[in-house]
């Protein structure tokens, strides 16, 4: 079966790997210039840093399975720490027995350890899709067309699969339309001393959670820099200081972290990403895809199978799973 999939994280890479493997043509189609979505990461002078997922846990057997192979082949290490959280404006130690998973050496490399054995095309958004006889065709922004497919998996973040597919399928308008709320992540260098034992913190309602990125393992910083940070601001906060805000986003991130710290840390410097879609609400949707049998188009990704990593991992398995016995 030739099989068009729109999205190039992990759902989508997980699912078009596994198509492949069962002999079907897939065909990724990505509209970013890379592998890995949500995992993403910005490569800087002073180290390369996620800014999407930080870590990941396990809930799923077979999860978890799959996690003991990425170990083995050293994709994803284990970023052993007792978390802080924030009670009353002070850092509190909060430990935990929860087993942190990352990417090595980034979270996109739990992407790119699945195997390759599909087309894909980058920077190539779709725009438009629609179903004739001959099959799906694929109309991208650049108007570029791409036909004959007899299936459509879509795995983008539900707003942006519902407003694609509505209109092709009744089936379709069962997708959510809000799922998401934003996320403003900000990347920090700093020079200063901090206790060793800081590399995370449940923030509160300025910042929700801190990486200390320069503790986890295998990261490399510039010499001339003592800490690499990620800090994710709360969706509330986010929300109101949206993508256009005017606001120094850096300035209240430092100034947030000297206080928790309670020290004068210097900023070296800055990088700053705006997530549209980061954090799921609770939603009413409990199915791990949507399907539409009759115009042979499915949804997955992430946020049909409770968000997070794991999620979207569940998500393409379980399509997978029940598309080989349609
Ligand atoms: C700030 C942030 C922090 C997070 N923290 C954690 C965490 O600590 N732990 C955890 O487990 N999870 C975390 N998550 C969630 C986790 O990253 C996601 O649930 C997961 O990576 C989503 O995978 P996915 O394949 O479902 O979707 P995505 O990774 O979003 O993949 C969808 C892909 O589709 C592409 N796309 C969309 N529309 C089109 C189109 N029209 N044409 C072509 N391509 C298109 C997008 O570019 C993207 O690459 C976090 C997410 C964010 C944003």
């Amino acid at each position: 079966m030739k099989v068009a999939l729109i999205g190039a994280g992990l759902s989508g890479i997980k699912a078009a790997s596994d198509l492949a493997e069962l002999g079907h043509e897939v065909v990724v189609f990505e509209k970013s210039r890379g592998l890995g979505g949500r995992l993403a990461n910005r490569r800087k002078p002073w180290g390369s840093l996620d800014i999407g997922a930080q870590y990941f846990t396990v809930r799923d057997p077979g999860f978890q399975q799959q996690v003991a192979i990425w170990l083995k082949a050293a994709a994803v290490k284990i970023w052993d720490f007792s978390p802080y959280r924030v009670e009353q404006g002070q850092l509190t130690p909060s430990p935990d027995d929860t087993v942190r998973y990352i990417g090595s050496p980034l979270m996109n490399q739990l992407v790119h350890s699945l195997s390759d054995n599909f087309a894909v095309h980058f920077r190539c958004e779709i725009s438009t899709v629609e179903k004739s006889r001959d099959g799906w065709s694929l109309l991208s922004s650049d108007g570029d067309i791409f036909s004959g497919f007899d299936w459509l998996i879509v795995s983008s973040p539900a707003e942006q699969s519902r407003a694609l597919l509505v209109s092709c399928s009744d089936v379709m308008a069962d997708v959510p339309e809000s799922v998401h709320q934003p996320c403003w992540a900000l990347g920090l260098a700093t020079r200063g001393e901090i206790a060793e034992d800081v590399q995370g913190i449940f923030g509160d309602e300025t910042v929700r959670w801190v990486s200390r990125l320069s503790s986890r393992p295998g990261f490399i910083k510039a010499p001339d820099i003592d800490d690499v940070w990620m800090l994710h601001f709360s969706p509330e906060w986010s929300e109101q200081q949206d993508k256009k805000t005017t606001m120094d986003i850096g300035q209240t991130g430092l100034d947030w972290l000297r206080k928790m710290m309670g020290t004068e840390i210097e900023k070296v410097a800055e990088c700053r990403h705006y997530w549209r879609y980061a954090n799921i609400k609770p939603i009413a949707f409990n199915q791990p895809y949507l399907v539409d049998e009759c115009q042979q188009l499915a949804v997955i990704g992430a946020w049909c199978a409770g968000g997070r990593v794991e999620g979207a991992w569940l998500s393409a398995v379980k399509w997978v799973a029940d598309f080989v016995e349609l």
